[in-house]
């Protein structure tokens, strides 16, 4: 019998000490039937646009003990990136979370920081593996698990009196925990603010999104030109977008982001309209080095900016 097992509130302590915002623990199993039910009607659907490797590896991502042979619990962790400055709001606008350096890359850092704190005061040898968005992981049903918050019906995970602007991770780890944690109920209640300020109706029903109509997938995953029915609710949105994040009651609980890795340079802050639509690859480079922004490319953002010229 495997005997494994580590202290909870020591980790916790640690992932606190390094800067995430917040960190629970669920015990690793099947993810409820309910949801794998939900996942597949939404890819039955194509509510996930073309998105195609979200149909990939879905017995994984339906049990994470597939993904990781011998996974016994999975910590999850969160990381503030609510932005301490503004873009200026008669600018173009990009998403939050876009403003500073690459989440994956700062993410990784302190995943890795963790888990090897865990395996230094690890008894006996263990396995572990970190994820932020890098595999198929549910991660915000993982986040839930293990009582960071819940899934509001903008489909994002709200952690009470913090909001949604959080990065989320994972590692999963073979041993036991010595406690876990329990999932908190949802606390949208009546509200229905998500749904009334999506500019482009991409949340059809309560926790339903239809990316296909989302402005954050059309301005970042889309390789094709912007429909023009939802190029003209752009409105200033060159990169993502966060209406049903800004329309959440929770988030006037957030607080700015204290990792300097997320703090926006000063050019990019300072960008003009006539900047941007001026902006060479040169420039573009410059500006997003070490960016998730990079994920657009150049040619990305540029077709974003000739989209949100439609409305004018
Ligand atoms: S990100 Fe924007 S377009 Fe997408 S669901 Fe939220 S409000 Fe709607
Ligand atoms: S805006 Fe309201 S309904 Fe939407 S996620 Fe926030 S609390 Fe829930």
């Amino acid at each position: 019998m495997n005997s494994k097992c580590f202290d909870a509130q020591q980790i916790k302590a640690e992932a606190l000490r390094l800067g995430f915002s917040a960190c629970g623990i669920a015990k690793a199993e099947a993810v409820s039937i309910n949801v794998d039910k939900a996942f597949s009607k939404w890819l039955d659907a194509k509510k996930h646009a073309n998105m195609h490797y979200m149909c990939n590896h879905q017995d994984k991502r339906m049990d994470p003990r597939l993904l990781m042979e011998g996974t016994k619990s999975i910590i999850s962790v969160a990381l503030n990136y609510y932005p301490a400055q503004h873009l200026d709001t008669n600018e173009y606008q990009f998403a939050w979370y876009a403003y500073g350096k690459d989440y994956h890359d700062v993410m990784k850092a302190k995943l890795t920081a963790l888990k090897t704190y865990l395996e230094s005061i690890s008894p006996y040898p263990i396995q572990s593996r970190i994820f932020c968005d890098t595999a198929p992981v549910l991660e915000r049903y993982w986040a839930w698990k293990a009582g960071l918050g819940w899934i509001g019906k903008n489909t994002q995970l709200i952690i009470p009196k913090a909001g949604s602007s959080f990065f989320l991770g994972e590692i999963f780890i073979d041993a036991d925990a010595s406690q876990y944690d329990t999932p908190l109920p949802n606390r949208c209640g009546s509200c229905t603010n998500c749904i009334d300020h999506c500019p482009t109706n991409a949340l059809e029903a309560p926790f339903t999104l239809n990316s296909a109509r989302c402005l954050s997938y059309l301005t970042i995953e889309h390789r094709e030109d912007i429909p023009l029915s939802e190029a003209q609710k752009m409105g200033k949105k060159i990169y993502g977008c966060d209406d049903c994040q800004r329309a959440c009651p929770w988030n006037r609980f957030a607080t700015p982001c204290q990792t300097q890795e997320f703090y926006p340079n000063d050019t990019f802050l300072q960008m003009k309209k006539e900047d941007w639509n001026a902006l060479t690859e040169d420039q573009y480079k410059l500006i997003f080095k070490g960016s998730a922004v990079k994920r657009a490319k150049y040619s990305g953002i540029m077709r974003n900016i000739k989209a949100v010229q439609k409305e004018d």
